[in-house]
């Protein structure tokens, strides 16, 4: 985003001026009279930054996941919200959970369930291809 401040060039007051009016129509800097102007162009960028952790067990001898914690902020894609999610996948103990608050700390998903009845999304999706 950028913007431009409009200043007065002797005493350097910000003046409510638009940038683009002509010299001829500036009205006297009201704290020193000035007709000089100085132009401050703001240039404006913001970043923001999110993080999630992933956990993933593999025993020795079995090439399937075991289990898998992920842990972190998620983004909703329909609102562009962050979120807060923890997902866990446990094939050793059959157990499969979701949970999605609001930065808020509002409840907005939690599943639970055996993870041989999860299917759909996410983890369970690439392993009914197999
Ligand atoms: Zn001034």
């Amino acid at each position: 985003m950028t913007r431009t401040q409009v200043i007065c060039a002797k005493c350097g007051t910000e003046l409510r001026e638009d940038s683009s009016l002509p010299s001829k129509e500036r009205s006297p800097c009201p704290s020193c009279g000035s007709l000089n102007r100085n132009f401050k162009v703001i240039l404006e960028e913001r970043m923001d930054l999110h993080d999630r952790l992933t956990l993933k067990l593999f025993l020795p001898g079995i090439k399937r996941l075991m289990e898998r914690v992920d842990s972190g902020e998620s983004m909703y894609k329909k609102t562009g919200d962050w979120n807060v999610l923890v997902r866990k996948y446990n094939r050793i103990k059959n157990e499969y959970s979701e949970e999605i608050k609001s930065k808020d700390e509002k409840i907005i998903k939690i599943v639970k369930e055996p993870l041989n009845q999860h299917k759909g999304h996410g983890s369970a999706k690439k392993n009914q291809k197999k």
